[in-house]
This record gives structure tokens, C-alpha cells and sequence, in this order.
């Protein structure tokens, strides 16, 4: 195994990564990024972003991040496709491993490896996974016009998804598992006024149905206690998300949530040069243009570290 030395790696390619990117490359600190397994991240799955600031006409979301990573590059950015696998926070400098065969050494590490969608945890759900389970609408409704689908939870995730396969599907059954939602006004108000939309309140899901292929779904009333079925062709899970942060446990202080742990207003970590931004460490705002912020913060964070190391080993020299 090769090893290569790193000033500053940073791990993730959403909003928060290509904009520490942006700012570290600008610096001139030659920041190498990995991409991880979904390059750009979770807005390379959501449609018109509409509340990010200076696009007044909203933009599509994989359109965005393209836009970002041409940003980063434009002053010197080193994107790579790759997974960073493994990390080694115990010494100095830190070491990661990238697709298990790459070894890598960094003075400075930035972690935005963002988060991913939530499952039930369902064995039916497992198993008819891309055979009618999907957790992204944007991406699987197409296969979907004309017929009715099932879209799980009442954020704002979830009612997005449901406004957006309402102008595909025949009908959308919106399983919310409370007498209310969580989602914003705005959201919930889209989903009042698409017709074909049924919103089923305090209601579960008992399991998926079907052999090869979803056929619909076995619903509670989690206050009555009535199980039946629906059906439906398609089954939208849209529940929330998880950190992307596994790899990093034993090493890095989190949450019990598994959110990383930064201290104060800054983006750093419990491990010196290593610093956390983005939704691997938000569990409150997860919007991309606070990860953005954060992903600033931690380049700029990076930055004041490097130059005081560079300080540190030029006295130790002398
Ligand atoms: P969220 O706000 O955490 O909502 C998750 C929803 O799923 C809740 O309704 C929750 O119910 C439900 N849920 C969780 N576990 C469940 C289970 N096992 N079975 C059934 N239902 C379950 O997640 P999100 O909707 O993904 O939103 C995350 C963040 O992104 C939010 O800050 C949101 O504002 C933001 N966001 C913004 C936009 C936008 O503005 N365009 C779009 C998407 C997301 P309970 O309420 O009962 O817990």
C-alpha cells in the first residue's frame, strides 16, 4: 500500500465539503476532497431548491452542486472520486484509508460526510428495495406515472416528496404518524392543495406487500387500532436522515445520535486538526446553506491550524 501526504483532506462533497473546499483552495492550502459514495450529496436528490439565497427562480439541486464543485476547482481544488473507509485519529499526523487500498496522511482533516435517508427497518421493506421502495422521489417517481404510491412521514422531506409524485401518480397516500406534522407551514400547505393527495393521520406501517414487486401496503391506526391495506405500486420512505459518521466512532466525541460534537461556535472536534461541518454534526438546521456556513467555518478553522503547526515545527527547527 502507497502512502500519500496531505496538508488538508477533506471528506464529503455536499454543500458543507466543496464549500470548505472553496475556501481552503482559495487560501492555497491544495485541499484534496473525496467525494464519498454520493457525489454531491444528498441535493444530487431533491428537485428545485428554492430557499437558497441568490438563485431568486429556485435551482435544481444536482445542477447546484455541479456549480459548487466547478467553484472549488476554479482556484484549485483536488476532487476525487473515493470513499474514505477507515480513519486512524490516535497520532499525529492523522491517517485515513480511501477504498481500502489508499493510504493517506493528513495534517488537517475535514469531515463533511453529511447524511443519508432513514428506513423503517422492515424486512418487506428491505427486501422490495428498488422493486417499488424508494427513498427519493425525484429519482424513482418517473416509474410511477399514473399509479398510486405510498409516501411515510410528515416532514418536510416528506411532503415534498408526496407534492412532487402527486404530478406523477394517480394518487399519493401520505402515511403521517401523528394527529399532525412536522413540516413547515409552507410545505404542508403545498400538500393541502394537491388534490390527489390523501393524508392518513396517526397511521403506521404494519408491512409492504407484495412477492417481486410492491403491490401496496398493510396500514394501523396506531388510535383505533384498525390494520388494513392499501394498494400501491410505489412506496416512498421519508423519515428523516442519519449522520454519516460510523467510521469515525472510537475516535471523534458524538452525540449518542451519532452527530458529531463540535465546540462553541467553532467547527472543531475533540481531536486537534480535525473538524467537522455540514449535517454530520447539525442535527438541528440540516439545511445546505448552513452546512455551506459550516463547511466555511471549518476551512477557516483548518487554516489558523496549519499555519500555527507550520509556526510550531519552524521554532522546533530552529
Ligand atoms: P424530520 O423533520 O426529522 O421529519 C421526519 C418525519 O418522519 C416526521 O414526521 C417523523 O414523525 C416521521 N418519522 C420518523 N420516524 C418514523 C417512523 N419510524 N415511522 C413513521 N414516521 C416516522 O426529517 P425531514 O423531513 O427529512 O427534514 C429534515 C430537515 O430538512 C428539516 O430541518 C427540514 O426542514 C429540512 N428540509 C427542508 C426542505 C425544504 O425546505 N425544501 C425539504 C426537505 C427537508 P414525528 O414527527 O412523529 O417524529
Amino acid at each position: 500500500m502507497t502512502t500519500e501526504n496531505i496538508d488538508l483532506v477533506i471528506i464529503g462533497s455536499g454543500p458543507a465539503g466543496y464549500t470548505a473546499a472553496l475556501y481552503a483552495s482559495r487560501a492555497g492550502l491544495k485541499p484534496v476532497l473525496f467525494q464519498g459514495g454520493q457525489p454531491g450529496g444528498q441535493l444530487t436528490i431533491t428537485n428545485d431548491v428554492e430557499n437558497y439565497p441568490g438563485y431568486p427562480d429556485g435551482i435544481n439541486g444536482p445542477q447546484m452542486m455541479v456549480d459548487f464543485q466547478k467553484q472549488a476547482e476554479r482556484f484549485g481544488a483536488d476532487i476525487r472520486y473515493g470513499m474514505v473507509t477507515k480513519v486512524d485519529f490516535s497520532g499525529y499526523p492523522h491517517k485515513l484509508i480511501v477504498d481500502d487500498k489508499h493510504e493517506i496522511t493528513a495534517k488537517a482533516v475535514i469531515i463533511s460526510t453529511g447524511a443519508s435517508a432513514k428506513w423503517l427497518g422492515l424486512e418487506s421493506e428491505q427486501r422490495l428495495n428498488s422493486k417499488g421502495v424508494s427513498a427519493c422521489a425525484v429519482c424513482d417517481g418517473f416509474f410511477f406515472r399514473g399509479q398510486d404510491v405510498v409516501v411515510v412521514g410528515g416532514g418536510d422531506t416528506a411532503c415534498e416528496e408526496a407534492t412532487y409524485l402527486s404530478k406523477l401518480a394517480n394518487k399519493v397516500y401520505m402515511l403521517v404518524r401523528r394527529d399532525e406534522m412536522r413540516a413547515s407551514t409552507i410545505m404542508q400547505k403545498r400538500v393541502d392543495n394537491a388534490k390527489n393527495i390523501e393524508v392518513l393521520w396517526n397511521t403506521e406501517t404494519v408491512e409492504v406487500l407484495g412477492e417481486e414487486e410492491v403491490t401496496g401496503a398493510r396500514v394501523k391506526n396506531n388510535v383505533t387500532g384498525e390494520e388494513y391495506d392499501i394498494e400501491a405500486q410505489g412506496f416512498f420512505v421519508a423519515i428523516g436522515h442519519k449522520p454519516n459518521t460510523e467510521i469515525f466512532e472510537g475516535y471523534i466525541d458524538m452525540e449518542s445520535t451519532g452527530y458529531i460534537k463540535t465546540l462553541g461556535k467553532s467547527s472543531l472536534t475533540n481531536v486537534e486538526g480535525v473538524f467537522a461541518s455540514g449535517d454530520a454534526q447539525d442535527s438541528i438546521y440540516r439545511q445546505a446553506v448552513t452546512a455551506a456556513g459550516s463547511g466555511c467555518m471549518a476551512a477557516l478553522d483548518a487554516e489558523r491550524f496549519l499555519a500555527a503547526k507550520e509556526m510550531e515545527e519552524e521554532v522546533a527547527k530552529s
